[in-house]
């Protein structure tokens, strides 16, 4: 399969300046795919200036015509779907129809905000005096960064840039070293309906700090978008004071996951196994913490285990496969240290455990695991696995509940299963999360602003706030009338 693995620099393809790369590991195989361009700050430099240069023309080319190129990148989207998502699973380990999923939801992007970017417009205010006019106008914020995580490598940048495009800004995408060809492959794709040099850039690299150090030393980026983790996300808060760039952070979860005892029981076995098992559990938005209530938590661990048991581990291409391998060695180093932990503190494990030989060179696959028996204590109840293991808590009331699914630094998502509705009213007005499932652990939507509070972040991405994060408002005062 071709792929392009050099930089997107200003509209053409490059080698890094002095000649650097990275390689690309399927976790699958162990294989080496691809040697990836690996930036120097001058080659990201040169981004900047380029940005810098396309950006006013960008601003000022009519809403419709940026929408058009973006809707021309659909189509393009559409007829590759299957090619990229391939490419997708092997450099990240998701299951193929998983890497479709991500495209579609990720193309869905970049659909919304084509359409949206002809509805930005400012308002009229009434003014104190006879005199004056107060009018407000939105204007592009200019140049931008991201920087994202493997874990969605397709969906984190689509995500980003299908606002910043909307908007009017550029952007310089700065994609995971683990997962750099998606990014490639979609700068190909703009870069085939006819998006203007400079408007979309990659800067892919193995040395995060020196390319963000350029970002962040330049005052003409003015925003830049992150996804990460939480320690990443405070590095680049604190790089951003110097310049007061716009920051938009979305980093580390620990959802939790409540089952009261009147629960539909068929759909919450559902929702945990998609919430569980998606993308092996290495989401954000993965349900690290089932609380389940004490008269129903012995069946929900029955059934939840029923169901893993059903699954297939393997080779993310194979037919029928659901889950594939962890991203890397350190992944299955941090679940297998969070499941002996559990152990020593006196869980069950009612399936699972350990990793799974599939027979491939790759030692990266883990067994789905059912875990009874979880107290607060253990490091699972604090820190975010990012595996396939799920480990249930048992709870008596509603207010301990609560209290023990707010006890974390983190806010992104939450989710809470209950067929009361008074009780589904204060719970969802009580928990500190930025996104809350009610009966619903698939909370994906374009239109919808997704985000967190407390350390899971800043800001909101998809939906008219997601626009608002590439926009300034500019306040005119008009006297003299
Ligand atoms: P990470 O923070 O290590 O890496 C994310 C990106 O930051 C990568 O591109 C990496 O190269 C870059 N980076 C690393 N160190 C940097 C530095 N010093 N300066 C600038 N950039 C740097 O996170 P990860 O391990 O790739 O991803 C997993 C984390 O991301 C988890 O905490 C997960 O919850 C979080 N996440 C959050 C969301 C969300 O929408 N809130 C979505 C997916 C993942």
């Amino acid at each position: 399969m071709d792929f392009p693995t050099q930089l997107f620099l200003n509209g053409e393809w490059k080698d890094a300046s002095n000649g650097a790369t990275f390689d690309v590991v399927d976790p699958a195989t162990g294989e080496v795919i691809a040697q990836v361009a690996d930036a120097t700050a001058d080659d990201v430099r040169a981004m900047v200036e380029a940005a810098v240069a396309a950006q006013d023309e960008w601003a000022a080319t009519p809403a419709v015509e940026r929408a058009a190129i973006m809707h021309r990148a659909v189509r393009i989207f559409e007829d590759r779907i299957e090619e990229l998502a391939r490419l997708l699973s092997r450099e990240q380990g998701k299951p193929l129809a998983q890497a479709v999923g991500e495209m579609q939801y990720g193309v869905g992007f970049i659909d919304w905000f084509a359409e949206e970017a002809r509805r930005i417009h400012g308002s009229t205010i009434p003014a104190t005096t006879r005199a004056k006019r107060i009018i407000t106008i939105r204007q592009p914020l200019g140049v931008t960064a991201c920087i994202t995580p493997w874990n969605f490598p397709s969906l984190q940048i689509l995500r980003k840039l299908g606002a910043a495009l909307a908007a009017g800004c550029t952007m310089i995408v700065k994609p995971a070293e683990l997962t750099p060809l998606s990014a490639l492959e979609i700068a190909r794709v703009f870069d085939d309906a006819g998006l203007p040099p400079g408007v979309l850039q990659v800067a892919t690299s193995n040395d995060a700090p020196t390319v963000s150090a350029v970002f962040m030393a330049d005052a003409r980026v003015r925003g830049i978008s992150f996804t990460g983790s939480t320690e990443v996300g405070k590095i680049l808060m604190r790089g951003a004071a110097d310049t007061m760039k716009r920051v938009s952070l979305e980093l580390g979860g620990h959802a939790p996951f409540i089952v009261f005892a009147d629960a539909d029981m068929d759909l919450v076995v559902r929702e945990a196994m998609a919430v569980k098992l998606r993308n092996m559990g290495q989401t954000c938005v993965s349900a690290n913490r089932f609380f389940v209530h004490e008269d129903v938590a012995e069946e929900f661990g029955d059934r939840l285990a029923t169901e893993f048991r059903k699954l297939i581990v393997g080779n993310p291409l194979d037919d029928g496969v659901d889950v594939g391998p962890l991203v890397e060695e350190a992944a299955l180093v941090k679940v297998e240290a969070h499941v002996a932990d559990a152990l020593e503190h006196g869980a069950r494990v009612v399936l699972g455990g350990s990793r799974v030989d599939t027979g491939a060179d790759s030692r990266l696959f883990f067994e789905p695991t059912v875990i009874l028996d979880a107290d607060d204590s253990m490091l699972l109840a604090r820190e975010e696995t990012f595996g396939p293991v799920a480990p249930i808590f048992t709870f008596r009331d509603e207010d301990e509940v609560v209290r023990r699914a707010n006890a974390s630094d983190y806010g992104l998502a939450g989710y809470f299963f209950t067929r009361d509705l008074n009780r589904a009213i204060r719970v969802a007005e009580r928990l500190e999360y930025g996104t809350v499932g009610l009966n619903d652990a698939q909370i994906s939507a374009v239109q919808a602003p997704f985000g967190g509070v407390k350390q899971s972040g800043i800001g909101r991405e998809g939906g008219p706030l997601g626009v608002d994060e590439y926009l300034d408002t500019k306040y005119l005062s008009v006297g003299g009338l």
